[in-house]
């Protein structure tokens, strides 16, 4: 089911928590809203619910007005990062629970109930703990139970907040690409909350970028990340070195190098730590700087680079790189941006 969300606002007190936000989800689309902590992220996603009325705006489910719905009419299943299971249910109920309290004329029978359960179990690959209680499993396990839990009723829409937020970095990775395989497989319309870009980036048919209660921009993960549509993308998908300069005759300073820049007096430079690299060579385009630091992080190696100004800039290497280039604190380097992305303003 597609959902269009047109112009909606919604405030808290004198707060804007929604400005006119409007975005089109397609009928069996992944889309994650990524943004960071206050941008109304849950907001959309109760408002999309029907746990929360907009101000103003509407809120269409296949092309029908669903505004003024109440939130059962919905055909809406959620996940929270605290989805607080039934402490006193097995996993069996708590997954049946939402087909047993259907009305009586659309309950499923008893053995409906059970292979249908039994198949959901399976689809989140539980199937064995059956008969556990929640205090019995993993978080993990607990979040998978309670999307197989969400997916009972057969929501035509499925809104998970955070859904993994509380899980440790490897779950979360896990679990990321398991609930991506089992999009595929079921396809429901799906909204996803995240703050993590990573998460986002892996998850999402579209990523919807927000800030203040407003979308900064919509696109695939690669549109997002390697065409930012403003420095708040930018910085926001990734670590970013950023330098304010003047512009100069058409050329913005950063340090003792210098980039092209569209007229303006103002640029702001961005350059990612891992566009960056390391020569003994000065020339134009390089940033002459001093290593301050050098700090193994697994795979790759990060250096802090002292440059003009006391400003410190950010460079990540391979470790083939760094074993390579032999680089040691304290010597002198040139640092040659491979990419760089200039905003300039009057
Ligand atoms: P987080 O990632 O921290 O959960 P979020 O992007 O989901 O943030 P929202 O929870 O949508 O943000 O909140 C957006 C803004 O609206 C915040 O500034 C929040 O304080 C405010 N807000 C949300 N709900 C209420 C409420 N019931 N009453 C007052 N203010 C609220």
């Amino acid at each position: 089911m597609s959902i269009e969300i047109r112009n909606i606002v919604k405030t808290f007190g004198d707060f804007k928590a929604l400005n006119d936000l409007s975005l089109n989800v397609a009928s069996g689309e992944l889309i994650a809203l990524l943004g960071p902590s206050g941008c109304g992220k849950t907001s959309l996603l109760r408002v999309i619910a029907g746990l929360e009325t907009p101000d103003s705006g509407q809120i269409l489910f296949h092309g029908e007005d669903t505004t003024d719905r109440h939130v059962r009419e919905r055909q809406v299943g959620f996940v929270f990062q605290h989805y607080a299971l039934f402490r006193h249910m097995t996993v069996f109920e708590n997954v049946a629970f939402g087909l047993r309290v259907r009305p009586k004329s659309t309950r499923p029978s008893d053995a409906e109930i059970k292979r249908k359960v039994h198949e959901l179990l399976n689809l989140v690959q539980l199937d064995w703990l059956a008969d556990r209680y929640p205090a019995q499993l993993s978080g993990g396990q607990r979040q998978r139970i309670a999307l197989a839990r969400a997916l009972a009723v057969e929501p035509k829409v499925l809104l998970l907040d955070e859904p993994f937020g509380a899980l440790d970095t490897k779950v979360r990775k896990e679990l990321r690409r398991w609930l991506r395989r089992l999009h595929d497989e079921i396809n429901v319309t799906s909204v996803f909350v995240t703050h993590d870009q990573e998460e986002a980036l892996e998850v999402a048919d579209r990523v919807v970028v927000m800030n203040q209660g407003q979308i900064e921009q919509i696109g695939t993960p690669s549109q997002v990340y390697d065409t930012p549509a403003s420095p708040f993308v930018y910085q926001f998908l990734g670590d970013v070195n950023l330098f304010h300069s003047r512009v100069h005759e058409g050329w913005a300073k950063v340090g003792s190098a210098q980039f092209a820049a569209e007229p303006g007096e103002h640029a702001t430079v961005y350059v990612r730590p891992h566009e960056i690299d390391l020569s003994r060579i000065a020339s134009l385009h390089a940033i002459e700087g001093t290593i301050t630091h050098i700090r193994l992080l697994g795979a790759t190696v990060r250096l802090e680079v002292e440059v003009a100004d006391h400003e410190v800039v950010e460079v990540e290497l391979t470790r083939e790189r760094q074993l390579e280039g032999a680089w040691q604190v304290a010597e002198t380097v040139y640092l040659v941006p491979r990419e760089v992305k200039i905003s300039t303003a009057v």
